[in-house]
């Protein structure tokens, strides 16, 4: 009854009229020419009900506007085009402080717990609100950090956490590719460790290797933010990502479309030490 009720609310939506600002929003080439028509019309879908139905709460004084909440929705919504149903219906709220915050931390040492507190871009809570940075969203909206999105990271670990535990394996209907998951993402995850360990650097950022779900967090912002470089460091990954997000989202435009024109062998000289530490916990 409830998800009856629901669809019909949204059919309702998806005839009324889209905000004056939208245009300028997706003037970005990742939220444009990147998809086919039919894909575009899906993520302001998914990007509208998240903005109607989500209790959206401004902390430490920030007033959260319309326009603020779009480009949260918009940027979130692109990991479900490859759904049918958003896997973010589960999310009730969406904090949003104006900047990074401070949050308590306790850590177990064996049988006691230690009280400490950590400087915070975002988290992401099981069956709880998504906490996000609004000075951050905005410097990565604004192309500052081209690597990184605290929006698809908190967001990603909805994904994983959809069927329990965050570890890194999100649902995959698809048996032949979870079964591709399963055996390739643990090497790939081994292999960057090792990488970090030797002194060398890497596009996925180093706070991936503190474990398979922020590994899955913080490529997963590489993939998104920088597809291009993201298919030269990491092909294989970039091929199970492009399946399981959807490939078919994509026009000929996308960089990791098959039809694309092949990168530029001159880019791989271009990479640099992308490593460096960023306050995040979630
Ligand atoms: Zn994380």
């Amino acid at each position: 009854m409830w998800k009856w009720w629901r669809n019909r609310q949204r059919k309702l939506r998806s005839q009324k009229p889209l905000p004056h600002f939208l245009p300028r929003l997706i003037e970005r080439p990742d939220l444009s020419t990147w998809l086919t028509d039919a894909a575009r019309v899906k993520l302001i879908n998914h990007a509208r009900n998240m903005v109607a139905e989500k209790n959206w709460e401004g902390l430490s004084g920030l007033v959260v506007t319309e326009e603020m909440k779009w480009k949260i929705a918009l940027q979130a919504s692109r990991l479900t085009l490859g759904f049918d149903d958003s896997p973010f219906d589960s999310i009730q709220s969406i904090l949003i402080y104006p900047s990074t915050y401070v949050a308590p931390q306790q850590t177990w040492l064996g049988h006691i717990v230690v009280e400490s507190s950590s400087l915070r871009l975002g988290e992401a809570w099981k069956r709880g609100p998504i906490v996000l940075s609004w000075e951050d969203i905005q410097r990565e909206w604004e192309g500052q950090e081209p690597l990184h999105n605290v929006v698809i990271h908190e967001f990603s670990h909805v994904l994983d956490m959809a069927n329990g535990d965050a570890d890194g394996m999100p649902v995959i209907e698809n048996p032949a590719l979870a079964r591709n998951w399963i055996s390739l993402v643990p090497q790939q995850f081994a292999q960057f460790v090792q990488r970090l360990h030797s002194g060398h650097s890497d596009i996925i950022n180093s706070y991936g290797a503190t474990n398979l779900a922020e590994f899955f967090a913080v490529s997963t912002e590489a993939f998104f933010s920088s597809p291009k470089l993201f298919n030269m460091w990491h092909p294989e990954l970039a091929q199970l990502y492009r399946q399981y997000y959807g490939d078919t989202c994509y026009s000929t435009s996308w960089p990791l479309h098959p039809q694309h024109p092949r990168s530029s062998p001159l880019l791989l000289s271009s990479r640099r030490d992308l490593n460096h530490d960023w306050a995040h916990v979630g």
